[in-house]
């Protein structure tokens, strides 16, 4: 359960240990990933539920920033979903750009 073990580029001598301790690791994985089609209040109910469960977990920190080194595309990581990673990764680039 929980999150897929990720598969992790060569270059990034990333600790994967964090996971033995995941809160989310005690639940369907179906919660921190959409399902297909997923749309409006459903998405945001599910992602608020998976989010929850992330606000309990000792290895947020960890998790968060494996999750925006390695730009994991879908799911809620750290606490923050697929868009929020994006905007973040957004805003910090515009930060080092000015
Ligand atoms: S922060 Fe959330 S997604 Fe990351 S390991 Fe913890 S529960 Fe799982």
């Amino acid at each position: 359960m929980g999150h897929p073990k990720p598969k992790l580029p060569g270059s990034v001598s990333w600790a994967w240990s964090w996971q033995e301790l995941a809160a989310c690791a005690r639940f369907d994985p179906r919660l921190f990933f959409h399902p297909t089609g997923e749309r409006g209040e459903g998405s945001r109910a599910r992602e608020l539920a998976a989010k929850q469960v992330c606000a309990t977990c000792p290895v947020l920190e960890p998790c968060r920033a494996y999750a925006l080194a390695v730009r994991e595309p879908y799911g809620v990581w750290g606490g923050l979903t697929e868009e929020e990673r994006a905007h973040l990764l957004r805003r910090r680039r515009a930060a080092r750009a000015a």
